[in-house]
């Protein structure tokens, strides 16, 4: 609520003292008695001002009227005239009514309604009406039927109702009301909340207007237009805010940049793309103020070893690191890498196969002792693990966690550098929108050598033939990974079985020569380690596995993935699958095995024939899926639900950002007059992280 908002009730005589709309309470209002305002409170209206903010979720859509002959789908809106009403059964509410297409006598619609006697009753011989329900035709040509429609007289006609987020006593047309009544106490007109010059460069509605509209809508067009001057608004306040959030100069620990020292300890030369990221992260954590970065980098590009140099930088220096990881496999594969290249004794891992004593052991290492390396999964968040001495978090896969989580773990510090790792590349717009409050930086060239994974989709048919294939590239010594069934995580039980059904059916006898192991995500962390350190070594030749091994796992030797029902998985998912080879500079081959070539999935196995390249893929998954599904549930899950909408819409995505810069260019500390309610909003946001 902010009170600031200069919205006044209106003066009703001269001299009479205004007040704001947020100060006087919803039971004022003529339709709202002590219990409707109680169930107000429930929804957190207490006030008029938060009745007018309490937007519509959607409309429902009165003008396209049609003729019954039309009626197909479950939202029809036709026009009637009633004939005969009656009672069918007094006791149990039964009630009917005969109407006539209005303007066409020979199209006859029954009405049933259960319970509704007010709504039955009012529906009078001769009177016309609106319906709107699931309308469909009785075996007889002419006629309709539909059970309790709802029902408008014509006498009230409002175009598109607005439908509230409701609850039980409370339902929506009461809320209308009750809004109805509370708009008619606005002013005349109502200041805007954005800068004139925004509102007319953006060609946007003003405030005034669409305070109103919202809630009354006379066209389509209206809350179209609507909708965008409250999402711009909204995307404008959270980049004036993460702009304010990245220019923070929040105190950081001063790390030297030892880079030196670790080309020694490294078993291979950096990439310029991996030595210039090292750098520019190294400066930021020179400069004693915190750093905030996401790296980018495409499967393969050697994120690792940049996150290795800045942890080998801190502990160095003398401090604490905390690197995070979606999954045990990964978080112990960092583990293996990092204390096998830097040597040092103080890396620790933190997954579910710690027992009891040594997972206290090493939480207390951290709360009290000075340097060292913790490498975990998001159980790295949890309450009982404190840092004495944290000065970097790196998130690996950012992507598969949610913005909770990775401020968690910056907050268990005291502003921690952030280095956030991704590999799933966005449209600048939109990272704009999920990463605006960090610096960016790439990693845009692949370690020297590495040729291009040749990718194959083929039908079931041939699937003896990619065995052969996959056969005879381990007996060259190399391995391969079979990718099957794409299974919800929440039904890990499938998984297992799924696993070991495939190999039993596919693979036992083909294979029956070389090491095969199973991986799923049913199995306890230990096993899996074990399974996964087998792999890397040189003890397993074929790992069939579900998607656990989705991300970030590193088998150099692997060259082959065979990934059966491809056309199950998205380009995401596939891409990042596919990054299981092509880790050295032995050729790799990815095989996709579906049966379905048309549809979106068809154009999804297309694109990874087609293109290596992620940056092309991520726009493609775009094209394809839409930016809303494009995220996934984790990746935006804590946002405003706002925001979300306006992933659909990457022009005014553009717009609001290119706004942002205007204002505090012109105004840096929002400072001008106009600006009061940004101001405010980007206040509370403050206040909130
Ligand atoms: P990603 O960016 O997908 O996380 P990794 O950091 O796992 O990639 O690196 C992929 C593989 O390439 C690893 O085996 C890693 O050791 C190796 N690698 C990384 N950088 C180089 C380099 N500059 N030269 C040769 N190999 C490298
Ligand atoms: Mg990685």
């Amino acid at each position: 609520m902010f009170t600031n908002w200069p919205r006044f009730i209106k003066n009703s005589k001269s001299g009479e003292k205004s007040i704001s709309l947020f100060h006087i309470p919803i039971i004022n209002l003529k339709s709202v008695n002590k219990n409707n305002a109680e169930l107000f409170k429930k929804i957190g209206i207490f006030s008029v001002g938060s009745l007018i903010e309490y937007y519509p979720v959607s409309y429902e859509n009165w003008t396209d009227v049609i003729s019954l002959n039309d009626c197909t789908s479950k939202k029809c809106v036709t026009k009637v005239e009633v004939v005969e009403q009656h009672v069918l059964n007094k006791s149990k509410k039964i009630y009917k009514i005969v109407c006539i297409e209005d303007g066409n006598p020979d199209f006859i619609l029954h009405i049933i309604f259960f319970n509704q006697r007010y709504i039955a009753e009012s529906m009078k011989q001769g009177h016309k009406f609106l319906v709107m329900g699931d309308i469909k035709r009785r075996f007889n040509k002419n006629e309709f039927e539909t059970i309790c429609p709802k029902v408008k007289s014509l006498k009230f006609n409002l175009p598109f109702e607005p439908i509230y987020s409701q609850i039980k006593g409370l339902p929506s047309w009461k809320i209308s009301k009750s809004v109805n009544e509370a708009l008619s106490l606005l002013p005349d007109f109502v200041p805007d909340t954005l800068p004139k010059f925004i509102v007319d460069k953006y060609n946007l509605v003003s405030f005034d207007l669409a305070i109103r509209k919202i809630h009354f809508p006379e066209s389509q067009e209206d809350i179209d237009k609507v909708k965008r001057r409250f999402m711009f608004e909204e995307l404008l306040i959270w980049f004036i805010a993460v702009r304010k959030l990245k220019n923070r100069s929040d105190k950081g620990a001063i790390i030297e940049n030892k880079l030196n020292e670790f080309l020694k300890l490294l078993p291979f030369e950096l990439t310029s793309a991996q030595k210039r990221a090292i750098n520019t992260c190294a400066s930021d954590m020179k400069s004693g103020i915190s750093m905030r970065r996401l790296l980018q980098g495409d499967v393969g590009s050697g994120k690792t070893a940049v996150a290795m140099a800045l942890a080998f930088n801190t502990i160095m220096s003398g401090f604490q690191v905390a690197f995070m990881a979606p999954t045990e496999v990964l978080a112990t594969q960092h583990f293996r890498n990092f204390t096998n290249i830097l040597k040092l004794k103080d890396i620790y891992v933190l997954t579910g196969s710690n027992n009891k004593k040594e997972r206290s052991v090493i939480i207390e290492i951290f709360e009290k002792g000075n340097s060292g390396i913790i490498i975990g999964t998001h159980a790295l968040t949890s309450d009982g693990i404190n840092f004495k001495n944290l000065a970097l978090v790196i998130t690996d896969e950012q992507h598969k966690f949610g913005v909770n989580q990775r401020s968690k773990l910056i907050n268990k510090g005291n502003n921690p550098h952030t280095l956030i790792m991704s590999a799933t590349p966005i449209p600048r717009s939109l990272a704009m929108v999920m990463y605006g409050d960090m610096n960016f930086c790439v990693l845009d060239e692949l370690p020297l050598g590495r040729q291009k994974t040749e990718t194959f989709v083929i039908d079931s048919s041939k699937r003896d033939r990619a065995f052969a294939f996959l056969k005879s590239k381990l007996k060259q010594g190399l391995k391969g990974y079979i990718i099957c069934a794409k299974v919800e995580e929440d039904n890990e039980e499938q998984e297992r079985i799924t696993v070991e059904g495939y190999e039993k059916k596919f693979t036992k006898n083909f294979f029956k020569d070389f090491k095969i192991s199973l991986l799923h995500g049913k199995m306890k962390s230990l096993e899996k380690e074990k399974i996964m350190k087998d792999f890397s070594e040189d003890k397993v030749d074929l790992l069939i596995s579900t998607t656990v091994v989705e991300v970030g796992v590193d088998v150099p030797k692997a060259c082959v993935i065979i990934i059966e029902n491809a056309e199950k998985f998205g380009l995401a998912s596939l891409h990042q699958l596919r990054g299981r080879v092509g880790r050295s500079n032995e050729k790799s081959y990815c095989i996709l095995i579906s049966e379905n070539k048309f549809g979106p999935a068809g154009e999804r196995l297309r694109a990874m024939k087609k293109s290596n390249n992620g940056f092309y893929l991520a726009k493609k998954d775009l094209e394809i899926r839409g930016p809303g599904e494009f995220f996934g549930k984790k990746q935006h899950g804590d946002l405003n639900p706002r925001l979300k909408f306006a992933f659909q819409d990457s022009k005014l995505i553009d717009n609001c950002n290119e706004a942002a810069d205007k204002i505090l260019e012109k105004y840096p500390n929002l400072e001008d007059v106009s600006l009061k309610f940004i101001k405010n909003k980007v206040q509370k946001f403050f206040n909130t992280t």
